[in-house]
């Protein structure tokens, strides 16, 4: 094998893509731009820092979808999930780990592979030859970011995200809220009945705003601001401007007729776009925010018809670097402009530091693949790890593509199960247990580990 695999960025992703392509007996060479070129948020020079919370999240493979990418990444000899049970602390039914000692093991482990090789450096172009990963996160650099976007577009390069809750439709209350586009635009019957409304009258409107002065928020990390702009302001900052800024924002009652009392002009309408193919998941339009998780789920509920309302994710507002990957990635992570380089981790519009490890699984194994010649079968769109990379790169709306974190919304759903809270523990169930039939065939049909290290 003369051909080299370089990566750039030795966080999540890139330390996890490194370790499976070169135990496909790849030469790995992971270009790290720490220390001598840091970011505000890593302290040290060590791979697979973990910038804030010491914690994988939930390791329950049955119940939960981050618990199941668990699952999934030890049955693939993933890296990082089997170094974080190595350094696990107790931390109840989560993955807590001893950050330092992680990061110090992740290191160790790629410095004594013999196909690995770790480079300072960092890398500012996108080279027109070879074969690339960049797996540069959240805080890509700002030289890199340039580079990135005179390839790809101004546009398609955010340096901040903006994200609005994300709601499960099932548990969304029909019998409040109605399915109808503004003034009815759009061609067909599908887009007329685009969006989902929520009405208010003026006393629901008023407490709802004093709900959100009130609310607990969170700030962001020093460093974190620069370069935001003015663009993606919180709903709780509109609301601080003026009381009525959201009834003239996104919460506009115009152009709208509630089919449950159509005599009664609404005073506020809180709007939910879909958010992917399936119909499954709806963002609530415009609703990015900064209050605390907590807060933000017992403001929401306020909202009638999402009175029960189940999050498949909370808002957010973070400095994050993302590509829109829906329209510049194929379902290989390959720039489609420059098939010689994929993408992997945070910076394809996953969230985590589970779901950044996934992708670098996958990527590593796609570029062996690629590069030895070997088949790698397409990853089962029924997999935990399927339904991430299927969404970033096809199933996501391209235009308001916000980075992901897995959930079962992004699960085909399974026929005959009962909708709705009660039915809940089955159907997680039995999407865990067809995620676990489908990744352990789709690992069965690769060709085995040429050279492996431990
Ligand atoms: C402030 C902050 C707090 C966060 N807190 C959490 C949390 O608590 N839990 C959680 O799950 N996720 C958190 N995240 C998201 C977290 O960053 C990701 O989940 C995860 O680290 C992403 O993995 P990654 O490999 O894509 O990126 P990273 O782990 O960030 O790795 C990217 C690597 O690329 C390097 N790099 C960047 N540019 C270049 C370049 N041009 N050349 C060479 N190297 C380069 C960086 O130094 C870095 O080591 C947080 C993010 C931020 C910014």
């Amino acid at each position: 094998m003369t051909q080299e695999l370089h990566i750039v960025g030795g966080g999540m992703a890139g330390s996890e893509a490194a370790w499976q392509a070169a135990n496909r007996g790849i030469s790995v060479v992971i270009h790290e731009m720490r220390p001598k070129v840091e970011t505000f948020a890593h302290k040290t020079g060590d791979l697979g820092e973990m910038v804030c919370s010491n914690s994988f999240r939930s390791d329950d493979h049955e119940q939960n979808a981050v618990g199941l990418l668990h699952w999934e990444m030890r049955e693939a000899g993933g890296l990082i999930i089997t170094t974080a049970h190595q350094h696990r602390l107790p931390a109840g039914g989560a993955l807590a780990v001893d950050r330092d000692a992680f990061s110090a093991a992740i290191t160790a482990r790629l410095h004594a592979h013999p196909n690995v090789r770790v480079s300072h450096e960092e890398v500012t172009e996108l080279p027109d030859d070879g074969y690339w990963i960049f797996a540069t996160g959240p805080l890509t650099s700002a030289a890199l970011g340039q580079a990135i976007q005179r390839e790809t577009g101004t546009d398609r390069l955010a340096f901040f995200d903006a994200i609005a809750p994300i709601v499960y439709f099932d548990s969304i209350d029909m019998s409040k809220a109605w399915l109808q586009s503004r003034y009815d635009k759009g061609e067909t019957e599908e887009e007329q009945r685009a969006y989902i409304n929520c009405p208010m009258d003026k006393a629901q409107y008023d407490a709802f705003i004093d709900a959100l002065l009130a609310a607990d928020k969170t700030e962001f990390h020093e460093g974190e601001t620069a370069g935001y702009f003015d663009g993606c302001l919180p709903i709780e900052v509109m609301s601080e401007r003026g009381r009525e800024t959201l009834r003239h924002g996104p919460m506009k009652p115009v152009g709208l007729t509630n089919p449950h009392a159509p005599d009664v002009k609404p005073w506020a309408v809180v709007q939910l776009r879909r958010d992917n193919a399936l119909g499954t998941l709806y963002n609530i339009v415009g609703f990015q925010t900064k209050m605390k998780y907590g807060a933000q789920a017992d403001v929401f509920r306020t909202i009638p018809g999402l009175e029960n309302a189940s999050f498949a994710r909370l808002g957010g507002i973070h400095r994050n670097t993302f590509l829109n990957s829906p329209t510049l990635l194929d379902d290989q992570m390959r720039l489609r402009s420059k098939p010689n380089i994929r993408f992997a981790g945070q910076v394809t519009g996953v969230e985590g530091y589970v779901e950044s490890s996934a992708m670098g699984l996958l990527s590593g194994r796609m570029a062996a693949a690629e590069m030895t010649g070997a088949s790698l079968p397409t990853v089962p769109q029924d997999s935990a790890h399927g339904a991430l990379i299927y969404h970033i790169t096809g199933g996501a709306e391209a235009k308001t593509f916000q980075p992901m974190n897995v959930n079962f919304g992004l699960f085909r759903p399974v026929d005959g199960l009962k909708g709705g809270r009660r039915g809940r523990k089955d159907r997680y169930k039995a999407y865990t247990d067809r995620a676990k039939d489908a990744w352990s065939d789709w690992l069965a049909a690769q060709e085995p580990i040429q050279s492996a290290a431990e």
